[in-house]
């Protein structure tokens, strides 16, 4: 897919959805066999490599057809493919020569090979992923790079397998040999533990896996072994992670409850260290993947928790820039849900709701009209919250608006759950489809809303919009401003341009031309007023670490604050 399509399909709903590729699916169910053998210094040191041996029929390529691919950027991470060894490909009629052809540079780059002459029989591909805990070299990018930590490994399966590149739809049979990593070791994947076999399908659904293998810890509902939802890590996180992944097992329980339309499909959860972006996640196929570091606290991730198992019910809807609706459900429900079901109390409510509103209120381009959104997605980390959080300030306005309505009955969950059980029914939903919803529910009002929102328009919740125990308060913060051009720092080099001799930045030391030689996260710290960036910088032969406050003009925001009420609370 071009990059205009990749940046429109990422906004449109989840990543992953993105990355799952197309295919034409044919007769026959040839099948695939993928094994990993994991390799480390010692058992229980660092993992060094996987070495990967994949076998297919071949489905009558020749020269003009590839016959595997792996991406060579996979969603901004760099792969496997510039640094994997020993790779050697093989038919019936022995070695098979092979050329490489690249697509350029973008979010997502293929590498294909194709066939010298016509292949034959059984294909076999073998070759050898290093493990290097390299920090990402290309900025903002998603945990999908293989990682050791803890004496295991881990990553996306779009980061490391060649895989067949015909299109054809494959049975797959994945086993794991995970014998050098100790005899506590065991494998684990979005699909399952250990060994799995899946039904005939695209071959994408590998790349969209997680998968972790070493002394994996686990958790698992009491009772419940083999049952839906398991979790899984690596090594030693600050915090109680057992007890983290009973809570997020209830609160999976309580979604299943609350959206229509569930499946029972197996859920599992990973944990990983992140050097560059802790406390993110991200949903991969049957599971999500959350990352932590040192200094991560459990509290601090039940937001990303209940974010990301939102967006497995909740979904999206078709056709592109549509991120305003799945980015913002799962912000709306990721307070909301655990303070209804009683698992989280009003302070972690307000302060999630306010981390989000200061972030928006702030934002020096909160009037970026939706449509603009895509093509400057990865350039400003101003530009790339905004679906989140003009989403969910949106349908906290519309969910206002629907509750004071004669009756009063309905709010904006029943138009959610309509979205998901036409998906659910095969009825396509689209945006105009989620504007036929509110012209149903609230007439033109609910159009023009809606309209508004997508020019761009401040959506601002009325003050009772949490229910009564919350008001709404206006405080004044400073807005997240770098004090240089933010595509400065997803430039290659990360040269620095734009710099304003007023800023924050400036004061401490930063002078522009500065080279940024490490990446660094900003979008959670866009909520968080005191949040310091600190750049390693080289300047001549010289290197400095500059630290500053990213933090500019003062401006007034909207907060929510307990509104000294003594009855219900909740709004159910
Ligand atoms: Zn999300």
């Amino acid at each position: 897919m071009s990059m205009i399509d990749l940046f429109r399909c990422l906004l449109a709903g989840l990543l992953l959805a993105c990355l799952a590729g197309t295919g034409d699916a044919r007769a026959g169910e040839p099948a695939l066999h993928v094994s990993l053998l994991p390799g480390a210094e010692a058992p229980g040191g660092d993992v060094t490599h996987i070495d990967v041996d994949i076998r297919f029929e071949a489905g009558g390529n020749g020269p003009d057809a590839p016959l595997l691919a792996l991406a060579r950027i996979y969603a901004n991470v760099d792969t496997v493919a510039a640094t994997m060894t020993g790779f050697e490909v093989s038919d019936a009629l022995g070695p098979l020569a092979l050329t490489v052809e690249d697509e350029p540079d973008g979010l997502v780059a293929f590498r294909r090979w194709l066939p010298e002459r016509e292949v034959s029989g059984e294909v076999r591909v073998r070759y050898r992923a290093p493990v290097t805990n390299a920090l990402p070299a290309r900025g903002a990018a998603p945990p999908y790079d293989l990682r050791t930590e803890g004496g295991g490994v881990s990553g996306a399966g779009g980061a490391f397998l060649a895989l067949p590149a015909d299109g054809r739809d494959y049975g797959i049979t994945l086993n794991w040999d995970v014998s050098a990593l100790g005899a506590h070791a065991s494998a684990s994947g979005s699909f399952g533990d250990g060994d799995v076999v899946l039904p005939a399908g695209s071959v994408s659904r590998l790349n969209r896996a997680f998968f972790m293998a070493g002394p994996l810890n686990r958790y698992q509902p009491a009772g419940e072994e083999g049952g839906r939802f398991a979790a899984a890590w690596l090594g030693d996180p600050p915090f109680d992670a057992d007890e983290l992944m009973g809570w997020t097992a209830r609160l999976h329980a309580w979604m299943d409850d609350f959206f229509p339309a569930g499946d029972d499909a197996p859920y599992r959860v990973f944990l990983r260290h992140n050097p560059v972006n802790a406390g993110g996640g991200i949903a991969m196929i049957n599971s999500f993947l959350v990352t932590f570091n040192d200094a991560t606290r459990a509290d601090s991730l039940k937001s990303t928790l209940a974010h990301e198992m939102v967006h497995t019910w909740a979904g999206g809807l078709e056709g592109p820039d549509n991120a305003w609706f799945s980015e913002g459900v799962a912000v709306h429900y990721q307070r909301l849900l655990p303070w209804r079901a009683g698992m989280i109390g009003a302070e972690a409510f307000l302060d999630d709701l306010n981390s989000t509103a200061a972030r928006y209120f702030t934002n020096a381009l909160i009037d970026t009209p939706n449509g603009e959104i895509a093509a400057r997605f990865w350039e400003d980390t101003r530009i790339r919250v905004l679906p989140y959080d003009r989403g969910a300030m949106y349908l906290a306005v519309l969910d206002a608006l629907i509750r004071e309505r004669p009756g009063g009955a309905r709010s904006v969950d029943d138009l959610v759950f309509e979205t998901i059980l036409a998906r659910h029914e095969g009825r396509a939903m689209d945006e105009a489809g989620w504007v036929e919803l509110l012209r149903a529910e609230l007439g033109e009002e609910g159009v023009s809303l809606h309209g508004a929102m997508m020019a761009g328009a401040v959506m601002t919740p009325p003050s009772d919009a949490f229910g009564p125990c919350f008001e709404r308060v206006e405080h004044d913060f400073r807005r997240f401003d770098l004090g240089f051009e933010p595509a400065s720092l997803n430039a290659s080099p990360r040269i620095i341009r734009g710099l304003d001799p007023a800023s924050e930045a400036y004061r401490a030391g930063l002078r522009e031309g500065d080279e940024v030689l490490v990446p660094v996260p900003q979008d959670s710290i866009q909520a968080d007023q005191y949040a310091t960036l600190t750049l390693q910088v080289r300047r001549g032969d010289a290197r400095h670490a500059i630290t500053f406050l990213p933090r500019g003009d003062t401006v007034p925001a909207w907060q929510w604050q307990h509104a000294g009420y003594n009855g219900t609370c909740g709004l159910d």
